[in-house]
C-alpha cells in the first residue's frame, strides 16, 4: 500500500508538471539540451525516510546549490570571524552575478551571490591527503550518503564561458579578498557548480542540514549544529538572490537554488526537501521547483511565520 504522504507527491508531480514556463540554463550544453519537462520531487525526514516521485533519480549539476555546502565549510574550517573578514551576511537584493563588493573595502555582501561564493571557495585549503575539490566533493558526498562526482563537460563549459566569475575572482583579487592566484580559486568554484547530483541527493543534503549537521542516513556529522545555524540564516536572507524577499514572504523557509534547476529547500528540526526541473524564472530558480515548494508549505503549515 502506498503511504500518504507518497500518494500527495505523486499528485503534486501530476498537477504541476503540465507547467511549461521558464527556460533551461544556456551556458551548460547538457542543461540547454534537457527535456524541459523533466520534474523530480524527494523529501527526506530527519529520521532519515525518503519519499521521491517523478524524475527524482536524474542527475543535473549542482550549480548554485553548492554554496551553501562550502559555506559550512568555511565556517568549519576558519570559524566565523575569520569567513566575516571576508564575506558579510548581508542580503545584496542584487542577481546572482552582480558585481556587489562593497565600497572601500571590496568585501562580498553574502556567500550566495558569485563574488561570495567565489571568495568563500578560495578560504578552503586542502588537507588530509586531500585538495580542496577532493574536499568539496567529500563533505558534499557525506551530506548526500553517497559519493558524487564533479561532471567534466559541464566543468568544461562552465570553464570556457566563465568570463564574468573570472572577472568578479580578479576584482576580489585587486581588493585583497583572494590572496593568492585566482584562477585555481575560480576553476574550483566551476568544479564545485559540476557536481551531479539528483533531487534525491538534494533532499538527503536538506535533510543533514534539518537534522543540525548530522546525516540522518549514516549518522555521519557533517556540520556542527553552531554552523548549520549560521548557513541556514544565510539561506533565509540571501539564498534566492533578488527574490529572496518574495521568497520569505510566500515561502518562509531556508532554500538556494541553483541554475542547473535543482532546488534545496530546509525544514529545521523536521525535513530536507529536494526539487529539480530544468526551465528558470528570471531569477535563475526552476519555475516548477518554485511552485512544488509553495504548495508544500502551505499544505503543511511550513512557513515559519505560520502558528502550528
Ligand atoms: N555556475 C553558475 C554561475 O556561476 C551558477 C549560478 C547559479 O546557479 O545561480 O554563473
Amino acid at each position: 500500500m502506498r503511504s500518504p504522504v507518497q500518494e500527495y507527491l505523486d499528485r503534486l508531480v501530476e498537477q504541476i508538471r503540465p507547467h511549461d514556463q521558464g527556460t533551461n540554463y544556456q551556458a551548460v550544453p547538457s542543461a540547454a539540451s534537457m527535456d524541459p519537462s523533466l520534474f523530480g520531487l524527494a523529501l527526506t525526514t530527519v529520521e532519515g525516510h525518503c519519499y521521491a516521485a517523478g524524475d527524482a533519480d536524474h542527475t543535473f549539476s549542482l550549480q548554485s546549490i553548492s554554496k551553501a555546502f562550502t559555506y559550512g565549510m568555511a565556517l568549519e574550517d576558519l570559524g566565523p570571524e575569520r569567513v566575516q573578514e571576508k564575506i558579510d551576511v548581508e542580503p545584496s537584493g542584487d542577481p546572482f552575478n552582480e558585481i556587489s563588493l562593497q565600497a572601500g573595502t571590496g568585501r562580498p555582501d553574502n556567500p550566495m551571490i558569485n563574488a561570495g561564493a567565489i571568495a568563500t571557495t578560495s578560504l578552503i585549503k586542502g588537507r588530509g591527503g586531500r585538495d580542496r575539490i577532493g574536499r568539496i566533493v567529500n563533505t558534499f558526498s557525506d551530506a548526500a550518503g553517497r559519493e558524487l562526482k564533479v561532471s567534466e563537460s559541464v566543468f568544461k563549459a562552465e570553464d570556457r564561458s566563465g568570463h564574468r566569475n573570472r572577472a568578479l575572482a580578479w576584482l576580489l583579487r585587486s581588493f585583497g579578498i583572494l590572496e593568492t592566484d585566482p584562477e585555481p580559486s575560480v576553476q574550483d568554484y566551476f568544479r564545485q557548480c559540476s557536481i551531479l547530483v539528483t533531487a534525491k541527493d538534494l533532499s538527503m543534503m536538506a535533510a543533514t542540514l534539518a537534522n543540525q549537521g548530522v546525516n540522518p542516513a549514516t549518522g555521519e556529522r557533517v556540520f556542527a549544529p553552531r554552523v548549520v545555524r549560521w548557513v541556514l540564516s544565510v539561506m533565509s536572507t540571501c539564498g534566492m538572490y533578488d527574490d529572496a524577499g518574495t521568497w520569505a514572504i510566500e515561502i518562509g523557509l531556508p532554500a538556494k537554488s541553483g541554475v542547473g534547476g535543482g532546488l534545496l529547500v530546509v525544514v529545521p528540526g523536521q525535513m530536507g526537501v529536494g526539487v529539480f526541473s530544468p526551465p528558470l524564472d528570471d531569477h535563475g530558480t526552476s519555475v516548477r521547483g518554485s511552485l512544488a515548494i509553495a504548495q508544500i508549505a502551505q499544505d503543511f503549515g511550513l512557513h515559519y511565520g505560520d502558528v502550528p
